[in-house]
């Protein structure tokens, strides 16, 4: 299996190769040369599943026995039996719980494995990693979680300052490693992102301090969130069963994995795209168009993004996998901060894809609602995954196809929403109980490219290998 970037210029990697790079060299990023096929139907197993269809996407990078021990090891973590979930809120109406991991989020999904898979390559080739990631609120963790304690990487997390919950922010300034740093940007998310991409973008620094990305510009993230796409079709009945997908969006990394089950074989006449008010995916699914805005702060902060990274993805796709196209297009729309994409285009997905946006107080009432119905309790990311699902039923759409709401994270991680809605809020797990009385540590920084350089420069210990 081969790696090729979305820019079209940089040179094709191997798995373990676009692991370790993360960003392509030309600005892109890496997907699969061509679409693997799905073969076999499994029973809906966690880890069977995973194995099958990573195997796929590893071929000719990792031995099958330990890619095995990977898995086996990533998903340890979760204490739920089966991984992700699968319950009934309605009629042909699921929710599919991906927040099972250490950190509460579905993040933890694809960061435990990849924790793991750098660990692994790593030390096979006696290298270290300095990675660098932007967080809305919930990849830092995770990611700080899966790298912490880890001899041969070192870890710096910028999130935007004031903008992430508190649950959130403890959960990554707490953690007390040799190797973990974090930072407060005075940004939002799409500055911190934007930092992180420029730093990939300077050769010279990137190589120095061998950069290693945790976003979803990592295609390993990507793959591993493929699973459980997979995981609901078998469990609902087979690959071939038609399933419909609603996704909790912000940098459609989660909704592009549902996207590439569907390219390697998977049923999903459509894939919903549920946007909080920072609608910029809504407008593209629904009038092939795309304006950057402000970005506005909602309940629902790890979807507050206007510049959805891994869209480029799917651009390449709709462009045919011509690279060139793909990066005159994301100029034009950084430039412009507007593109629309001709008639022909917006064809190849408008029958395929649907976008829903709702605001905070839809948010609030639909935990408040979902609690009433059937006495599960949604955090607000959640909650617009399963909005999405209810607008697309009452349609009337393919009212027979089962819908499965893919639900992001746990409500204590946002209790204030949760608690606006039902006045009360269920408790952090036990592992979490003192979370508020830990001390926290991080450096705030302005949002200033060469003082964020200099100080990824002084949390490395690359010099000592
Ligand atoms: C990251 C995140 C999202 C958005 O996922 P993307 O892959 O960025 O589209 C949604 N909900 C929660 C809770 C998240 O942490």
């Amino acid at each position: 299996m081969k790696y090729v970037s979305t820019r079209g210029s940089a040179p094709e990697k191997t798995f373990s190769e676009a692991l370790l790079t993360g960003l392509a060299d030309d600005g892109g990023l890496y997907v699969p040369d061509e679409w693997p096929s799905l073969k076999g139907s499994g029973s809906g197993d966690y880890l069977e599943t995973a194995f099958e269809v990573m195997n796929l996407f590893t071929a000719g990078s990792l031995n099958q026995v330990t890619l095995k021990k990977i898995i086996d090891e990533a998903y340890e973590s979760f204490d739920v039996q089966g991984v992700v979930p699968l319950i009934e809120l309605d009629e042909q109406l699921f929710l599919m719980e991906l927040f099972h991991g250490p950190t509460l989020a579905f993040k933890d999904i694809a960061l435990q494995l990849l924790g793991g898979l750098f660990d692994y390559e790593l030390n096979d080739r006696g290298e270290h990693l300095t990675i660098v990631g932007a967080t809305s609120g919930d990849t830092g963790s995770a990611a700080i979680e899966a790298c912490k304690d880890r001899e041969n990487l070192d870890i710096v997390i910028l999130h935007p300052s004031d903008r992430v919950s508190e649950v959130q922010r403890r959960q990554m300034t707490t953690v007390d490693s040799f190797n973990v740093h974090n930072v407060a940007i005075e940004g939002t998310f799409d500055d911190c992102q934007d930092l992180v991409k420029a730093m990939f973008n300077d050769l010279e620094y990137r190589n120095k301090l061998k950069l290693g990305a945790v976003n979803s510009i990592n295609w390993a993230r990507v793959m591993a969130q493929i699973v459980y796409y997979v995981v609901a079709a078998e469990r609902l009945g087979s690959h071939e069963q038609p399933v419909i997908f609603s996704v909790p969006t912000g940098n459609f990394g989660n909704v592009f994995a549902g996207h590439a089950a569907r390219n390697c074989g998977l049923n999903i006449p459509k894939l919903l795209v549920a946007s909080n008010k920072n609608d910029i995916l809504t407008q593209f699914f629904t009038s092939a168009q795309m304006k950057i805005d402000e970005v506005i702060p909602t309940l629902s902060p790890s979807m507050d993004i206007q510049i959805s990274s891994n869209l480029e993805r799917f651009i390449f796709e709709l462009f045919e996998r011509d690279g060139k196209k793909v990066k005159n297009l994301l100029e034009k729309f950084r430039t412009d901060g507007n593109v629309k994409v001709d008639s022909d285009i917006e064809a190849k997905f408008s029958n395929s894809w649907a976008a829903y946006s709702f605001d905070d107080e839809e948010v609030i009432k639909c935990i408040s609602s979902e609690s009433e119905r059937s006495g599960v309790i949604l955090d607000p990311h959640s909650a617009i995954g399963v909005l999405a699902a209810r607008s697309h039923r009452d349609k009337q759409i393919d009212p027979e196809i089962p819908i499965v709401s893919l639900a992001t994270a746990h409500p204590a991680k946002f209790p204030k929403a949760v608690e606006r809605a039902l006045g009360k809020c269920p408790p952090l797990p036990d592992r979490l109980a003192d979370l508020h009385e830990r001390p926290e540590f991080f450096t705030r920084l302005p949002n200033d490219l060469e003082i964020v350089k200099d100080h990824v420069i002084s949390c490395s210990r690359i010099d000592e290998k």
